[in-house]
This record gives C-alpha cells, sequence and structure tokens, in this order.
C-alpha cells in the first residue's frame, strides 16, 4: 500500500462517508481487515484502464459491496 493511498484513505476514514451504493454507514473501525461491513474505494475505473484510485471523487463501499456481489450490499 503505497503512502497516497494511504493519505485518501484516512482522509475518507475521517469523513466517515456512508456507502454510496446502499447509503448505509461504513464501519471504519476495523482498518486493515476484511470485514464485510468494512469500507473499500470503488473506483469505477480499473487501473489497468486508466483509473486513478487516489482520485479524491473515489466513492466508499462496503467492501462486500465492491468485491463480492457484484455491486450490490448484502
Ligand atoms: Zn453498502
Amino acid at each position: 500500500m503505497c503512502r497516497p493511498y494511504r493519505r485518501l484513505v484516512d482522509r475518507l476514514r475521517a469523513q466517515a462517508l456512508p456507502c454510496w451504493i446502499c447509503g448505509h454507514n461504513i464501519n471504519y473501525k476495523p482498518y486493515g481487515r476484511r470485514h464485510p461491513l468494512a469500507f473499500t474505494l470503488d473506483d469505477e475505473t480499473p487501473l489497468s484502464k486508466g483509473g486513478d484510485l487516489l482520485d479524491p471523487a473515489t466513492p466508499v463501499a462496503h467492501t462486500d459491496a465492491a468485491t463480492a456481489s457484484g455491486g450490490r450490499c448484502r
């Protein structure tokens, strides 16, 4: 995990934004763990296609939503 990424994560955590997919609060506490209600950056554009994960507008979502269930929270 590179440093700019870490900075962005810290800033988003400080804002405590809700999940942009389901609108529910995100559990920001289990930092660094795989937790279904933890948060992740949900980058719309894959890095391989020129997406910028460090874009300040990158939405936050539940880890579940962004990974396992195809863009929907459980
Ligand atoms: Zn969600």
